[in-house]
């Protein structure tokens, strides 16, 4: 299956190249070009909110509280140690490549607007958007995004999304409360586990459409891109995001997968491997979510009380390849600035690196923008931020790649974790969720 998608990439990719080449096609026909990528993206967000919204709250219902608050542990500690090492790793590895020592900073386009954010406005942030003032609201969510121009300057925000850490804190509140509701629960139960079932139903329809709908995304992609002479440029900064990527995800999770549960973890990844490549295609963990569950129930038959409740919060808050990026990048800007770190500045950019890549959203470029609290806190300049955005399109689709192997190996390590809870969830209750299809 996987190699029946590689060639069908390659063809497309090749069209792409050939299309461009060959045929001058101005701005709208590049987009009538990309729309068949641009609906499957609109069918991915489409089921993000009924999926959300049904999954959290019968993932929750289905557990007692005490069971939950374990699981919820142990996913907390697993996102943390995680984030960290990737941070770690992303550090050491751009301390020993030195991509930006002897560039010259002067090549490219330094100027635009950063929006003017903060570590403590990012964490007020966080918290603030816990709580929803409005469920509506909460639905209709503005997330700021970095709108990057063809010349590569930050012009500012446009809002798009779903305030899903709002949705995910009321509905663990929801399902909790449903959950010790006994008989009278029971009716909300069954109608958020129908309602999941159908979504996922809906998914299933939807991913026969995806390998067209990435092509599309794929080609399109291709023929968009004007500057190709910027990789080059960029390339050795490009060579060791990716490098401490490929390494965080073929080296550093596997072994962790392999330490805790004692199974092959590179199955485990070809398992994920259809999630994989749409997160590669759309640039966004949340609306890859739908894959994402998908893969983990039917192909590695993660258990759904699982699943339910580690995927959509790690899809928020775990992003090892997002905190991995911002850490490389912040010391890469002050590579290219001629400003020495010290130990305590590198510790900051630890920090503020994983705050960022909590604070981010699942959404394309949402690293850039919290990517300025990172260069704040150590005294670069925010603007900076300008230096990496023309090769961001390219490296965001790869970090939000691990983003989401990242959630799937927690939802594996959980699983393992909390066998025992688990079976003896299975001998008490009657409610089944824990087969998927
Ligand atoms: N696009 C990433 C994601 O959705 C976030 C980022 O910009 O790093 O996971």
């Amino acid at each position: 299956m996987l190699s029946v998608w590689l060639v069908w990439d390659t063809v497309w990719i090749g069209l792409g190249v050939v299309v461009r080449e060959y045929a001058s096609l101005s701005h709208l026909h590049k987009q009538y070009f990309g729309f068949p990528g641009e609906i499957l993206m609109r069918m991915l967000k489409l089921v993000i909110l009924p999926l959300i919204i049904s999954s959290m709250i019968t993932g929750v219902a289905a557990l007692d509280s005490e069971v939950s608050g374990k699981i919820g542990l142990r996913a907390v500690v697993y996102y943390f140690s995680t984030t960290i090492i990737a941070v770690i790793l992303g550090i050491v590895l751009v301390m020993t490549i030195k991509p930006g020592v002897s560039q010259e900073a002067e090549h490219i386009d330094r100027t635009g607007t950063t929006p003017n954010v903060t570590t403590v406005d990012t964490l007020l942030d966080l918290v603030r958007n816990m709580f929803p003032e409005n469920l509506l609201q909460a639905c209709f969510q503005q997330v700021t995004i970095i709108n990057i121009t063809k010349d590569y300057k930050i012009v500012g925000s446009y809002s798009d999304g779903i305030n899903v850490l709002g949705l995910i804190v009321f509905c663990v509140a929801f399902g909790l409360v449903i959950g010790k509701m006994g008989e009278r629960g029971r009716i909300l139960l069954e109608f958020f586990d129908a309602l999941n079932e159908a979504t996922m139903r809906l998914v299933q329809i939807i991913m026969c459409y995806m390998p067209v709908g990435i092509l599309f995304l794929i080609a399109a992609k291709i023929i968009e891109v004007e500057d190709w002479e910027i990789f080059r440029k960029m390339g050795l900064y490009m060579v060791t995001v990716l490098s401490g990527l490929a390494i965080h995800s073929t080296i550093c999770l596997p072994l962790i997968y392999f330490a805790i549960v004692r199974k092959n973890p590179y199955t485990f990844t070809l398992g994920m491997a259809q999630a994989l490549v749409t997160a590669l295609m759309i640039s966004s963990s949340s609306a890859t979510l739908p894959v994402t569950f998908r893969c983990a129930e039917e192909n590695l038959r993660i258990d759904k009380r699982i699943t339910r409740f580690v995927l959509p919060v790690g899809a928020t808050i775990n992003m090892d390849g997002t905190a991995l990026y911002e850490a490389v990048a912040a010391i890469f800007i002050a590579q290219l600035n001629d400003y020495s770190l010290d130990v305590g500045q590198i510790v900051t950019i630890s920090i503020t690196a994983t705050v960022a890549s909590i604070g981010a959203a699942g959404v394309p470029n949402a690293g850039l923008v919290t990517m300025v609290i990172v260069l704040t806190a150590v005294g670069l300049p925010a603007n900076d931020v300008t230096l990496i955005v023309a090769v961001d399109w390219l490296l965001d689709r790869f970090r939000t790649m691990i983003n989401v192997l990242g959630d799937a190996y927690g939802a594996g390590i959980v699983q393992k974790l909390s066998r025992r809870e688990l079976e003896r969830m299975d001998v008490t209750s009657d409610v089944d969720v824990t087969n998927p299809f």
